[in-house]
């Protein structure tokens, strides 16, 4: 069984088994020409679980044989150019190849003694972002393992800064649109139910700076304690950019913490032609940044970044064990001391391997194109009579709803558009998202994939109409 630890003695093996599965992999992707096999949960789930996991195959190319029956042949595939559905992005290679090394290497970001050369790649990485979005000498940040964690930290460092006696007192205000893990953030920080205030929106899905200065002063009348204001840059569903310097002047007015939650939009940090769409992000105490969404790497890959390097002593405890107060003196670095991890992947190394290999300009351009290609798409949604198309891009997604000329009943047209997403997705002919605007359903396109076409939307936009009228074809039957 010592044969399969990857050690000096089984080098060969290791290049050999690693190999085979890159095959596999590779033969896979080039063969796969549609996003999806549309298999349910049902039929899949009797493969696995008829699987004994106390009798093992022995070897890997038995297993890599099982693993196409149980996961390769049906899993769902985001580098096809029709899987338009979530914040998933193809991955570039050099990304992939760092998480080949870093997964072998096996470094534990933690402390030096554990990782030596990776802290300090990790460290340039977190500078060179900060630098990018302009926050000064003194910031600093740690990557996480996604945006829900990044934003726990920076509240948690927001709510640290706060001045209150009471946790009950502390308010959050983020817009209607903003991600839900503002929300579960608050609820782990223990602070009440009524913590986060929502903020109305625009027409364009931006938060309304007006109604943000009075909710902040209505604050400050009942005695509250404003501790964070979070602005996205980027919303989940819209790609909308909240205005951000007019967000950091309220908040200088206010002394409250500014935090942007940049975990879509940070695509625009390598972008040369649209970066000025999330100017004002320098005015930010916290910035939240996932390159598994808008820099094409592999889940998963995110970061924390904070102003003052100062405020992540929050996160600091000390342990004999690992990191004892003298390590401090001593100027040892680590970057548990910042973290809300201990034991940590060197994710940094995937983004190291991309700077290095392809330039941020590069992936800046990649980016552009996602962004042009959403406004292409928004032209042909805003001059198709059969849909509705909600607000004019900023980002790459698109939200829409197909209207039928014969109906008017809104419930009706929601199921609708509910079943046309499902037998999209049963066909796996392409896979899109679902949200809700105002009450109704809508369908998204989210589009993270330079080698999506105009035409590859547009078959989609005829596909969600086909299944939406079969839909409602039968519906008919159904009532006659
Ligand atoms: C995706 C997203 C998050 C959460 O990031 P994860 O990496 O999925 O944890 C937070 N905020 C916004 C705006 C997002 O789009």
């Amino acid at each position: 069984m010592r044969s399969h630890l990857l050690n000096g003695t089984n080098a060969e093996r290791y290049r050999r088994t690693v190999t085979e599965g890159v095959e596999r992999v590779a033969a896979k992707i080039a063969a796969t020409d549609r996003p999806f096999t549309g298999i349910t949960a049902d039929a899949l789930a009797p493969r696995i679980e008829s699987i004994d996991l106390d009798r093992p195959l022995g070897d890997t190319t038995a297993v890599l044989d099982e693993l196409e029956e149980v996961y390769l042949r049906d899993a769902v595939y985001f580098h096809h150019p029709r899987y338009l559905a979530h914040l998933n992005c193809p991955v570039v290679i050099p990304a992939v190849l760092g998480e080949a090394v870093l997964s072998a290497v096996n470094s534990s970001l933690d402390t030096w003694d554990q990782s030596a050369g990776g802290t300090l790649i990790e460290r340039k990485l977190v500078d060179w972002t900060t630098a990018r979005i302009g926050l000064g000498p003194a910031a600093d940040g740690v990557f996480t393992s996604g945006g829900s964690q990044s934003n726990l930290q920076a509240l948690l460092l927001a709510r640290e800064e706060a001045k209150t006696d009471s946790l009950e007192k502390l308010r959050i205000f983020a817009s209607e649109v903003s991600h839900f893990s503002v929300k579960k953030s608050a609820q782990l920080l223990g602070l009440g139910q009524d913590a986060v205030i929502s903020i109305p929106v625009d027409h364009d899905k931006r938060m309304r700076t007006v109604a943000l200065a009075r909710e902040l002063e209505r604050c400050a009348q009942d005695g509250l304690v404003p501790m964070a204001v979070v602005a996205t840059a980027g919303t989940t569903d819209f790609g909308s950019i909240d205005p951000l310097p007019e967000i950091a002047e309220v908040c200088e007015q206010y002394g409250t913490w500014m935090h942007v939650d940049a975990a879509y939009g940070c695509g625009l940090l390598a972008s040369v032609k649209y970066r000025d769409r999330i100017d004002g992000i320098e005015h930010a105490d916290s910035v939240t940044v996932d390159y598994h969404k808008s820099f094409f790497q592999p889940v998963s890959s995110s970061a924390v970044l904070v102003k003052d390097a100062a405020t992540l002593r929050h996160a600091t405890y000390h342990a004999e064990y690992l990191n004892p107060r003298r390590m401090v003196q001593e100027r040892i670095p680590n970057q548990v001391d910042k973290s809300l991890q201990t034991t940590r992947r060197f994710d940094a190394l995937k983004l190291w391997m991309t700077l290095r290999t392809m330039g941020a300009d590069s992936i800046g351009q990649l980016f552009d194109e996602v962004c042009d290609l959403a406004v292409r798409g928004w032209e042909l949604l805003a001059a198709d009579p059969r849909y509705d198309v909600v607000v004019e891009p900023s980002l790459s997604t698109l939200v829409f709803r197909y209207i039928p000329a014969a109906v008017t009943d809104p419930a009706e047209i929601d199921r609708a558009n509910l079943y046309a997403r499902k037998a999209l997705f049963a066909s796996g002919d392409a896979v899109v998202a679902g949200t809700k605007v105002s009450g109704r359903h809508y369908l998204k396109f989210t589009l993270l994939n330079p080698e999506t076409t105009v035409d590859d939307m547009a078959a989609v936009l005829d596909l969600i109409a086909a299944h939406a009228e079969q839909y409602l074809g039968e519906s008919v039957v159904r009532a006659s």
